[in-house]
């Protein structure tokens, strides 16, 4: 198997070379049919040039001798090709012999002979006549001067050398961009990893520009944090549940154990205090049972829209007796001409309800007060539960809606279980609602919803 790196590089490198093999071979030929094209230009300029000569030569003469334009013989020889003059009757006048400009290349480095000897004719006229003829014969089709053969190997060096610094550069470009995406992926590989083992507290802090592993990043960031909250909720409540329940079950089993050895007696009335132990135990249960059922991400609620009024309504009646044997005042104020119509859960709000009233009776002296308050703004409804019980700590306040959490005085004076307003807080976030107390201690607490209205 191969690294998402050294994939994504072969492949640039190899896209890259097929590119530049290509392109060097179109700017080769390119660069070559224009060379030889302008060559084959200065040839027929050279070619007309020397026939003008020739012509003038015998304007001047009126015919041809031996020495007619012999002077051009020694350019000839040094440029590489041979001439052969004929006059009209085509009877060679002078010529040069082929064969010296091949032994030439090696007095000459001027010019380079290779290819096959061809020669091409040309008339020599004067006054519209044919005076004569002109043979022009060199070695392969176009002549090549040393700086012509130097111009081209510099050009085809200039080529081979970008090429090879394309390919460098390739090279270096494909490893920095082939990293670019393998790091990110190597990351969020080792972090899933990590993950996998059990270890929730590793995270990718390595920012990527591309979108989309960025988007990775977070995701395998957020599961991270996810399965890290879950651990330790995990932990927790497994840790409280174990000492909640260890301390009815000890009171139990130092009783019973008590009793078998004859140390208590057996009587209703210690029957009546274990009884009230399993009663405790088993609410402790069923409380544990009601918090599941609101933790749990995907809580199922039954929305509609409800009458807040009438359900505070209905529970406090169901408190008015309990109230009225501990000789508390509770008195609720509401106006009824107004609904305070919310959307929500029915059940879960009456709990929320419940589990406000009735901490406020829990925490409440005899003959103490406890005002329920309904009101209306704009856009909210409004529930305020005022009691003159014993107040919260300042120090017990910010933990009081957490989980198995109770207050010192609660702990030791008075019967819980530290889940009541973890249940309110938890049903409140899944209606967007919410709440706030204020407390003191010795003077009793505030609690206050809010509700989302409906207009
Ligand atoms: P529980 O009432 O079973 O102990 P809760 O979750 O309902 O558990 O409350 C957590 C703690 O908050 C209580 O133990 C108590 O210390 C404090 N508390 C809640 N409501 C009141 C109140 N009305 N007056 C005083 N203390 C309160």
């Amino acid at each position: 198997m191969q690294s998402i790196r050294k994939r994504l590089s072969i492949i640039l490198v190899s896209v890259s070379i097929l590119a530049l093999f290509l392109s060097t071979l179109l700017v080769n030929i390119t660069i070559s049919k224009t060379f030889n094209k302008y060559l084959v230009e200065i040839q027929n300029k050279r070619n007309t040039r020397i026939i003008k000569y020739l012509e003038d030569v015998y304007k001047k003469n009126g015919k041809w001798s031996e020495s007619s334009g012999v002077e051009i013989m020694h350019e000839a020889y040094m440029s590489n090709y041979a001439l052969t003059l004929r006059n009209g009757d085509k009877k060679v006048v002078w010529g040069m012999n082929p064969h010296d400009i091949v032994q030439n290349t090696d007095v000459n480095m001027n010019v380079k002979n290779e290819g096959v000897y061809t020669t091409s004719t040309f008339k020599i006229q004067s006054n519209d006549k044919i005076v004569g003829y002109l043979e022009i014969g060199q070695y392969g089709p176009v002549l090549l001067s040393s700086e012509d053969v130097n111009f081209k190997i510099s050009v085809n060096k200039s080529i081979i050398l970008s090429v090879i610094l394309s390919i460098l550069i390739t090279v270096l470009i494909s490893l920095f961009i082939s990293k670019q995406f393998s790091n990110p992926i190597r990351q969020v590989s080792k972090i899933s990893i990590d993950l996998s083992n059990g270890n929730y507290r590793v995270r990718s802090n390595h920012k990527s520009s591309i979108l989309e592993f960025e988007d990775l990043r977070n995701s395998v960031n957020i599961l991270g944090e996810k399965l890290q909250h879950q651990d330790a909720i995990r932990k927790r409540l497994i840790s409280d549940i174990s000492h909640e329940v260890r301390t009815p079950l000890n009171i139990l089993q130092n009783n019973l154990e008590a009793m078998i050895d004859g140390i208590f007696q057996v009587d209703t009335e210690r029957l009546t205090y274990l009884n009230e132990e399993v009663i405790r135990f088993g609410k402790l249960i069923d409380n544990l049972n009601a918090l599941r059922e609101v933790e749990g991400e995907k809580t199922a609620l039954n929305m509609e829209q409800i009458s807040f009024r009438d359900i505070l309504l209905s529970v406090v009646k169901e408190f008015k007796i309990i109230s009225q044997n501990k000789n508390i005042d509770m008195v609720l104020e509401y106006s009824t001409c107004k609904q305070y119509n919310i959307i929500g859960d029915k059940d879960k709000i009456k709990q929320v309800i419940i589990n406000l009233i009735s901490n406020a009776i829990k925490f409440t002296k005899e003959k103490g007060k406890i005002n329920i308050t309904l009101k209306e703004s704009d856009e909210q409804v409004i529930m305020k539960i005022e009691d003159t019980g014993l107040g919260i700590k300042e120090e017990d306040l910010p933990y009081i809606f957490e989980r198995l959490y109770r207050g010192d005085k609660s702990r030791h004076e008075i019967e819980g279980s530290g889940i009541g307003l973890t249940i309110v807080k938890n049903i409140l976030t899944l209606h967007k609602a919410d709440i706030k107390v204020k407390s003191e201690e010795g003077k009793g607490s505030v609690f206050t919803v809010y509700f989302n209205r409906i207009l």
